[in-house]
């Protein structure tokens, strides 16, 4: 086994675990333009992406994100930078491997293709999945420890996801996903309860599974949320990643709202309830997860 997708096992398997926070937004106080190609400043902007990495080091975080959410070919293609897709990812994972060094792990980031599976959309299961297996392994091949499959709402797409990610040789795989409150309780986008969603990654192997994100989920509700999530993880540790409150516009700016000693304050429910790795989503900033480190014992 990869050394440290070993030891980040190991670590695990010790004490929970603190993510970083959002990257796409912190990008944008740098400059990035709303909507713009956030992966291809990875190349273009390199200092800009290391320095977002290197704020989440400095604040305490175990395991850094790479800058590749939307770095599969399908998204990539919308930038018209499709056929980039090694290129970006493999600097993205250097990257992030560059700051995390040997006292922190790189989680190599892999959002949902951005459309919908056959037959309720026109996406190819074979080909997304091709598209997913090739992003993996160049964020293997940049050197990131393990891989994160986040924010899905299909479970089918995320199950997939976790395939094409063994199958390009992670030896590590994280899986989680966003819910949103429904009638009858929380649910994905897709209309998948918290119990399916996990057991489609349980069964596909995914080593921890989870949530992140979420639209109208207050921090009390993720709580509610992480107790079912480890009901439902078959004995799989794990990871949430809450947005910082929900986003409003100020004088034509998106803000969000849970300040930083307010989120660090709900660390310890969420690991009453379960959690073992925890970081943020939209809206978290460097400054959150200082707040929250203090709850994580090294
Ligand atoms: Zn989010």
């Amino acid at each position: 086994m990869n050394p440290r997708s070993h030891s980040l096992r190991e670590a695990l398997a010790r004490r929970p675990l603190l993510g970083d926070g959002a990257t796409g937004t912190q990008l944008q106080q740098l400059g990035l333009a709303p909507g713009a190609c956030g992966e291809a400043w990875n190349v273009a902007q390199p200092g800009s992406v290391r320095l977002v990495h290197r704020s989440y080091f400095a604040a305490g975080s175990d395991l850094l994100t790479t800058n590749t959410f939307g770095g599969s070919s399908y998204v990539l293609a919308g930038h018209g930078v499709g056929a980039r897709v090694r290129e970006l990812n493999v600097a993205g994972a250097r990257l992030a491997r560059e700051i995390a060094g040997d006292r922190a792990w790189v989680l190599g980031d892999i959002g949902p293709f951005g459309g919908m599976l056959e037959p309720l959309g026109d996406g190819v299961p074979q080909e997304v999945a091709l598209a997913f297996q090739a992003q993996a392994a160049a964020l293997l091949e940049g050197g990131a420890d393990a891989i994160l499959v986040e924010t899905m709402s299909d479970s089918v797409e995320a199950a997939l996801a976790v395939r094409s990610a063994r199958a390009a040789g992670a030896e590590f795989i994280f899986a989680t996903y966003s819910f949103q409150p429904a009638a009858a309780g929380l649910r994905t986008m897709m209309g998948s309860t918290v119990a399916e969603a996990m057991a489609a990654v349980v069964m596909a192997g995914a080593d921890v599974v989870g949530a992140n994100c979420g639209t109208k989920l207050s921090l009390e509700a993720y709580m509610r949320l992480t107790a079912e999530l480890v009901a439902a993880a078959e004995g799989r540790p794990v990871m949430v990643q809450p947005n910082a409150g929900s986003p409003r516009l100020e004088d034509g700016r998106i803000v969000y709202d849970i300040h930083p000693a307010q989120f660090a304050a709900a660390v310890p429910g969420l690991l009453a309830a379960g959690a073992r790795v925890i970081g943020g989503c939209c809206g978290s900033t460097p400054a959150h997860l200082a707040a929250m480190s203090v709850h994580f014992a090294r």
